[in-house]
Order: C-alpha cells, then structure tokens, then sequence
C-alpha cells in the first residue's frame, strides 16, 4: 500500500492535558462497532464501567458529563490511554486529528485543523503544503472508499494537482476562487454526464471582469447569517476567541446595508492584502490543503462542486476573523492569535454535523438555487 501524509505530519504530537481546546469536550464522539464489541467483551469492573459509557440506541456515542467525555480524567487525560488500553479508545480518538482516506492501494493521511497543534502547524508550513510519501508505522484508515476505478481515480488525482498547480500561482485569490467556482461547475456536470476527458477541461480565464477581482464570492449577506446563526452553537466558553470575533463583527458591519458590507469588506480585504502579504499565502494555502483533502474525500460521491462552495464559506469566515483583528488594530503577525481563530472556527463550522447541514441549505438556497436557478 502507497502512503502519503501532508509534508508536516511528523512533527505532530498531542499536547494532552496542556491543551486549550481539547478533542475531548465539544463535540459527539461515536463508538465504532469493533470498539463497542471490545466493551461487550471486557469482563469485570472494567467491563461494566465501559458499558456504562456507551450511550443506548443502535449507534453508539461516548456519553458526557457536563459536557465532558465520561473517559476524562480530572486532569484532562484519557482514562483508558493512561492505562495502556488505546485499544479501547474509539477509533476517530485513536487517530483523531489524523484524516486518513484509503482509496483502492492508496491511503492518504492529512489532519483536521480543529486542533490548535495541528492548526499551528499548518500555519508555520503555508508554503509547504503538499503531499509527501510515507514508510513509517501503519497508520489506519479512518474512511475506506470501496468502489474503485483506476482510469477515474488517476484522472480524479490529475485534476486535483492541476487545481493545486493554479491556487498555488501568482494569481490572485479573488480571480482564483471564480474561476474555481466555474471550473468546478462544468467539471461536476462532465463527470455527472461522463462525456469528456475531465483532465482536459481549462480552469483560467473563466470569471469575467467583474467577478475577477471580488474578494466577496459570496455577499456578506450570506456569510452574515453564518456567523450570527450558526457559527453560536450556544456553548461558547468566556474564553473563546469566536465568542470576541462575533461580538466585533457585529459591532463592525452590523449597522451597514448588505451593499455597504460588500465594499467595506472587499475594501479592507484589498488594504490587509498590501499592508499583509503573508496573509494571502495563508488563504492559498488553507484552499490548497482544503482542495486536497476535499477531492480525495468526495472522490465516490462526486460532490466536488457542492464541497467546493462549502470551502469558501470557511474561507470568508477565517478572512472575516483578520478582518476584524486588522480593523481592531491587533498584531496580524502573532501566530497565537490565528491558531486560536482558524482552531475555533474548523472546530465549530467544519466538524460539527448540524452546522454544517445548516450551512448546506443556506448555500444551496440563497446561492446556487439563486445564481444557478436549480437546487442541488
Ligand atoms: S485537540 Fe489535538 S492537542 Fe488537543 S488533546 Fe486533541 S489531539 Fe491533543
């Protein structure tokens, strides 16, 4: 089996119970079957604590308390991987931050960036996304795509690098991201129909004039509802830095018309881009490392164009939290404060089940439905 990891896998270590945002508390964590039959299987105190665990019904999630996995030590530590039991942690706590995608003989490995050790990394390597190959330990695959077809997968595998290639070039990103949003519409419908070589299908010189220079695909109207509606999720801590970011982004453009959002962001965008060059290195290398995993993942369900749109929500939303900071005068160089931003908003916009269908439906409503007259 060929491995790849992304170039900086091997610098990855968990800072455990040092950890501000731990993977532990936030979010539902499922038991995979093999590990809810382990717990069927454990005899003993131990048996009947891990049971006790589980939550009822047919799938099975770790219960919490008080928000907190019922494996949590006081100290903020995995209970069972102190005791040397990793197996009898759920699979996605095994690997997790770890994105691991086996496709036929191919298993790629990348992280979630909703981890603040693995956000810092991706941010200290923006110029060095890519892909390397891999011989160290067996790492498990955390998704298996089962259908496999060799001439599509090569050409799945072409078009990804030559995305790559043009996200990666001295274009700008507003000129990048329309001319993605048309390339990834014709694709979709080229391989929905399977009537041309995909590999040969342009993606420059599609948006015109106008849309070229745009830093606001969507209207601010759009991503206003993300981050009022969905972006709270009712949890936020005193110290989250999204609980700050919505509170200044309201008092900011909350008193401006739609039309009057849209010229002061892409105005502010145009003025962090000259005083904050280092800042457009970091959108393109965060639509890169998106574009990676996003087409390895949607390789069976061909949702390319769909996932596509969804990217460049989380992009506005991560250029909305600079644009905040830059208008509130903060230091845009301290690494701190954008791990703490791009963290917080993966963990809460691109893992989080419900938000995410949320997100979907406010796409496919008020832009594709709108722009393109038909619901996906
Ligand atoms: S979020 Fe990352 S660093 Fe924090 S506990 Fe989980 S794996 Fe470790």
């Amino acid at each position: 089996m060929a491995t790849k990891v992304i170039s900086f896998y091997d610098k990855f270590k968990c800072i455990a119970s040092d950890c501000p945002s731990t993977c532990c508390r936030g979010w539902r964590i499922s038991i995979d079957e093999e590990t809810v039959s382990r717990y069927k299987k454990e005899p003993g105190k131990e048996g009947m604590r891990l049971k006790a665990t589980m939550t009822f019904g047919k799938n099975k999630d770790v219960r919490k308390f008080f928000g907190r996995c019922a494996n949590e030590t006081k100290d903020g530590l995995c209970r069972l991987e102190l005791m040397g039991r990793q197996e009898l942690m759920p699979e996605v706590c095994r690997i997790y931050p770890r994105r691991s995608i086996k496709i036929g003989d191919d298993l790629e490995v990348t992280f979630e960036l909703s981890c603040p050790v693995t956000a810092e990394l991706f941010l200290e390597n923006v110029n060095n996304i890519r892909l390397i190959d891999y011989d160290g330990e067996e790492i498990d695959p955390v998704w298996i795509q089962d259908k496999f077809n060799e001439k599509y997968y090569n050409d799945i595998l072409k078009v990804r690098e030559k995305v790559i290639d043009f996200i990666k070039s001295d274009i700008p990103l507003p000129e990048i991201m329309n001319n993605l949003y048309l390339y990834y519409r014709e694709l979709h419908s080229h391989v929905m129909q399977q009537d041309i070589d995909i590999t040969s299908i342009p993606i420059s010189g599609r948006a015109g004039i106008e849309d070229k220079g745009r830093y606001n695909f969507y209207s601010i109207a759009i991503i206003d509802k993300v981050i009022m509606n969905d972006l709270d999720d009712g949890r936020f801590r005193s110290q989250d830095p999204l609980r700050d970011f919505r509170k200044e982004y309201n008092r900011i453009f909350g008193q401006m018309t739609a039309d009057e959002a849209d010229r002061f962001f892409h105005r502010k965008c145009e003025e962090m881009a000259k005083a904050h060059p280092a800042l457009s290195d970091k959108y393109k290398a965060y639509l890169s490392y998106y574009t990676y995993q996003m087409i390895y993942a949607s390789y069976e369900t061909v949702t390319f164009y769909k996932e596509y749109l969804m990217g460049i929500v989380y992009l506005m939303v991560l250029m909305l939290t600079d644009l905040v900071d830059y208008v509130n005068l903060k230091d845009m160089e301290d690494i701190k404060r954008q791990v703490n931003n791009l963290n917080a908003a993966e963990k809460r916009l691109r893992h989080n089940v419900s938000v995410k269908k949320n997100i979907q439906k406010r796409i496919e409503r008020e832009f594709i439905k709108e722009k393109e007259g038909y619901k996906f």
